[in-house]
């Protein structure tokens, strides 16, 4: 009787997806992701448009900003997207790269399970790969050394190749490695030492390096100096007001001389304001609160400029850039707690004016300012420069490089086939597959471009075999040739990593076999929440 009374373990409304079917959802779900970025992937890779609930609009050809913006709920797909943050906190660039073949890896998996191969064979497999992949990287990768400013160039261009930034790049690359080489240090690059600040004026074309700080406020009155030389600069925290009187105080006036002398007072006290400023010699101020009318009118009297509500970063920077310390309480200001810097300067684009501090006492202070005629733009080239610099600063670190346009994937992938044949039955066949999906990335910059891809990836095969190592598929070009020669060259680390992550999450997903989800928990069916809508259809 009651020996046929199910046995409950977890609640009810607990949702179960055991074995295959568990493998299948995480599998298709980790390849919906990579399909959806599949077609940014390149120089002729397409922009996504991507609008939020709340109607924001972003326009991107970078892996790992699509994916954030996508809202993504499949715990599976969550992983894959995961990826693409790392990738782009380890080393700035690579983010389409790592997604597409970690899709590539589950996809090319299933086969294998299809074939009754069980995931801890796969699993074997795929790891020893990325061990063999990675020493072959290593093998395969140029070194170079840092005084070729041309080389370093070409791998900056190689990463805004395709972006919005394209039709500058050569200008771009040039603001890129030179702002790295003056940060550089014992092949270190901070890149914390240059700050991005865009601007909504005139074309990208005008897009700037400068030496020293962008603070994007105007001085508080237009009676204070435009440019100050030699500045004496001080940093205050507090607002330059009287305080206002708390609560309890009473203030009682009962005649119209005592209200005047209550005026005449509290003038005093904002006189005395500036005569401290004065006294300490600074003739540049940034105040992080308010400055009170009176206080403004003083100090444009002494020529001194002064700007208001300068956020608590941009004072950060500023006193690392010029030595002076930030101070709460104006009577600590001394000449000693200065800093200093050649020229500040309030500089004006279309209707905003900003100020400029340049020729800082720390020289390795940089500021790029991008240009661009609206958000979307602007917002596009910052994430190209964040790749560019990304790139240089990852190989001044590195010193290594490898040939792009698919050609180190298609010289990865043969070698470890000829690894494979060294190995027994089934766990070569997972080798197999693993070097199969390197080469999903040279077949992908072939379709994006229009090419016929088996045509592309069966040339590439013939001239890798031939032992022409950096055989590429060249997207300028349309053909496949040398991409060394040609200049399209990425950082080796870049790969190594989008190697690692990428197997690191596939064997993740593959050891799963029971997916228990609770109700409340987002679904887990492999669609891609409200963002994408139905994207099952796509293959
Ligand atoms: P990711 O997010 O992975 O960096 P990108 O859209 O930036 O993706 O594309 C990078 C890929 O484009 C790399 O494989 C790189 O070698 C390739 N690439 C760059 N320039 C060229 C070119 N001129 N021809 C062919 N491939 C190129
Ligand atoms: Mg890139």
């Amino acid at each position: 009787m009651s020996d046929k009374q199910p046995i409950y373990i977890m609640p009810e409304n607990t949702e179960r997806t055991i074995g295959r079917d568990a493998q299948r959802n995480n599998i298709l779900a980790a390849k919906l992701v990579a399909e959806a970025i599949k077609t940014t992937l390149g120089p002729k890779g397409m922009d996504k448009m991507l609008v939020d609930s709340l109607g924001d609009i972003t326009v991107t050809n970078d892996g790992v900003t699509i994916l954030e913006k996508m809202d993504i709920e499949h715990p599976a797909a969550k992983m894959m997207v995961e990826i693409a943050k790392t990738q782009e906190s380890e080393v700035g660039d690579g983010t389409t790269t790592a997604v597409m073949l970690a899709g590539k890896l589950l996809e090319n998996a299933e086969k294998l399970l299809d074939l009754k191969i069980h995931p801890t064979v796969i699993t074997k497999g795929y790891k020893l790969a990325s061990e063999k992949a990675k020493e072959i990287l290593n093998r395969e990768s140029i070194e170079i050394t840092l005084d070729n400013e041309e080389l370093l160039i070409n791998i900056v261009k190689t990463a805004m190749t395709g972006k919005g930034a394209e039709s500058e790049k050569e200008k771009f690359s040039k603001i890129i490695v030179t702002a790295i080489s003056q940060i550089e240090e014992n092949n270190n690059v901070n890149l914390n030492n240059i700050k991005i600040i865009k601007n909504k004026s005139s074309g990208i074309e005008d897009t700037e390096l400068i030496r020293g700080i962008i603070i994007d406020k105007e001085r508080v009155s237009i009676d204070m100096p435009q440019k100050i030389e030699n500045a004496r600069i001080a940093l205050i925290s507090e607002p330059l007001e009287v305080k206002n009187p708390s609560q309890e105080a009473k203030i009682s006036i009962s005649t119209p001389s005592q209200l005047q002398d209550f005026i005449n007072r509290e003038e005093q006290m904002l006189k005395q304001i500036v005569e401290k400023i004065k006294l300490s010699g600074a003739n540049v101020i940034f105040c992080q609160k308010g400055i009170d009318d009176i206080v403004q009118y003083y100090l444009a009297k002494e020529n001194i400029y002064a700007t208001r509500r300068v956020p608590k970063s941009d004072m950060e920077s500023l006193s690392s850039a010029t030595g002076a310390r930030i101070i709460s309480n104006l009577n600590e200001l001394s000449p000693s707690e200065l800093g200093r810097a050649k020229i500040v300067e309030e500089v004006k684009h279309g209707d905003e004016a900003m100020t400029y501090v340049r020729g800082c006492e720390n020289p390795k202070t940089l500021t790029i300012l991008i240009h661009g005629g609206s958000e979307h733009v602007l917002d596009e080239i910052e994430r190209a420069f964040k790749d560019g610099l990304g790139d240089v600063a990852t190989v001044i670190k590195d010193r290594t490089i490898v040939a792009g346009a698919g050609a180190i994937e298609m010289e990865l992938s043969k070698q470890l086939k000829e690894f494979s044949q060294t190995l027994s039955g089934r766990e070569q066949l997972a080798v197999n597959e693993f070097a199969n999906s390197l080469e999903f990335i040279p077949s992908t910059l072939a379709e994006n471009a229009g090419l016929d891809p088996i045509d592309v990836l069966t040339e590439l095969k013939q001239k890798h075999d031939a032992g022409e190592k950096y055989a590429g598929i060249n997207i300028f070009t349309n053909k496949v040739e040398d991409v060394v020669e040609k200049g399209i060259l990425e950082p080796s680390r870049i790969k190594k990593q989008a190697i690692s992550s990428a197997t690191e999450v596939a064997i993740m997903i593959l050891r799963i076999d029971d997916v228990l989800a609770s109700k409340t928990s987002p679904r887990s069916s492999p669609s891609m929440g409200r963002g994408m809508p139905d994207m099952s259809g796509m293959d």
